[in-house]
């Protein structure tokens, strides 16, 4: 079974709460995402591989290491999109590929309308962005084209999990680590997390 990490680390706390905060306008949103997702990734990262690499310093020779693995963030359509930039300024090499999603909000199931993957992968791990792990269902739609694509080491960075979707992700995809700053009460009829923090894009985009 892949890990559950739901850190308690108090920066990521702090934020949290400014995050779910109703008065935080989006500038301020968008600055907290980006630095709650560079606090996951760091964690996420933590066992990428490395190889070994000899540099020379100003006083002689030296050992380093440097990422042997190819990075790819995959943000799931369009909230998914606030948390790639913290991650990448951690993984500048990393590819981003984008899928999207729509939510029929009858049945609230995943329409995909977007991917933009190449025929055969091109990273060795993927961290899938989504902030808001509610139903689960585009989570897992996302981690299914991952697999069918070819991706072998996949895990999944949010901010916050519904019970129901945390563990329709986990179900669904046992291999896969999922990574969260927290996992709140319930999901509602209308399939937002309580309490959650509101539309994750919404308040990212400034468009409710
Ligand atoms: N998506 C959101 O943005 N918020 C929720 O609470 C659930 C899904």
């Amino acid at each position: 079974m892949g890990a559950l990490y739901v850190s308690d680390h108090p920066l990521v706390q702090h934020k949290l709460a400014l995050l779910r905060d109703v008065r935080t306008e989006p500038k301020k949103f968008r600055e907290l995402v980006r630095e709650v997702s560079m606090l996951l990734g760091y964690e996420a990262t933590r066992d990428l591989r490395l190889e070994p690499l000899s540099i020379t310093t100003p006083m002689g020779e030296a050992f380093g290491q440097k990422l042997a693995d190819k990075v790819g963030l995959v943000p799931i359509l369009r909230a998914g999109l606030g948390m790639v930039e913290g991650l990448w300024e951690m993984l500048p090499s990393a590819e981003v590929w984008h899928i999207g999603f729509y939510r029929d909000e009858r049945t609230l199931q995943p329409i995909q309308y977007y991917s933009n993957l190449p025929v055969a992968p091109t990273v060795t791990v993927c961290l899938v962005l989504d902030p808001m792990l509610a139903t689960g269902g585009s989570a897992v739609a996302t981690v299914d084209i991952l697999k069918r694509w070819g991706a072998r080491r996949i895990k999944f960075i949010g901010l916050i999990a519904a019970p129901e979707g945390l563990m329709r992700l986990r179900e669904a995809h046992p291999d896969v680590d999922v990574h969260l700053a927290a996992v709140d009460r319930q999901l509602n009829e209308a399939g937002y997390i309580i309490p959650g923090l509101g539309d994750a894009g919404h308040r990212l985009f400034g468009t409710v």
